[in-house]
């Protein structure tokens, strides 16, 4: 039998958090909205951010570091491309500072953003927007509670803070 009252694999974890960068930004928070539900283990969060939660408690507060090794990776220069205009469908748009979605060459979706427009050609950046970023993480533990055997199997959460399905 799992044990629910500290954080481990499988089990489903609501937290608050805020993620701010060396900058102090803040990029992203749930401050004034649902607190997050994700599957522990499941790969739902970065892998530092998920290793430091490992044993906490409902109600501990943590603040970690994650270096960009264990969060959204160094940025590569391999990942911007210069691609001709015409790879956009006649209707886009394309300019400097969108994000579109793309389809990587093993079918899986991935994220680009346009860097600059020129003579026809469009360059695009495919590293994830915070790739080579240092994630600071502050994070509040709301609630640890058991799986159900579907969200096990589906590798989420379903329901309050999680997937609809
Ligand atoms: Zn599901």
């Amino acid at each position: 039998m799992t044990d629910a009252s500290t954080i481990s694999d499988g089990l489903v974890v609501t937290i608050h958090y805020e993620l701010a960068l060396s900058d102090g930004k803040v990029v992203d928070s749930s401050k004034g909205h649902d607190p997050l539900a994700y599957l522990h283990g499941a790969g739902n969060l970065v892998p530092g951010l998920e290793s430091a939660l490992v044993g906490k408690a409902k109600g501990d507060a943590l603040k970690v570091a994650v270096k960009p090794e264990e969060g959204y990776g160094e940025r590569s220069e391999e990942a911007i491309q210069v691609v001709p205009r015409e790879n956009f469908p006649e209707d886009a748009e394309p300019e400097a500072g969108m994000h579109f979605q793309a389809t990587n060459p093993n079918g899986a979706p991935i994220m680009g953003t346009i860097v600059e427009l020129k003579d026809g050609m469009v360059t695009v950046d495919f590293n994830h927007p915070l790739a080579g970023e240092t994630l600071n993480f502050d994070v509040q533990i709301v609630e640890i509670r058991k799986a159900t055997e579907e969200e096990t199997q589906h590798g989420h959460v379903h329901g309050e803070g999680g997937h609809e399905d």
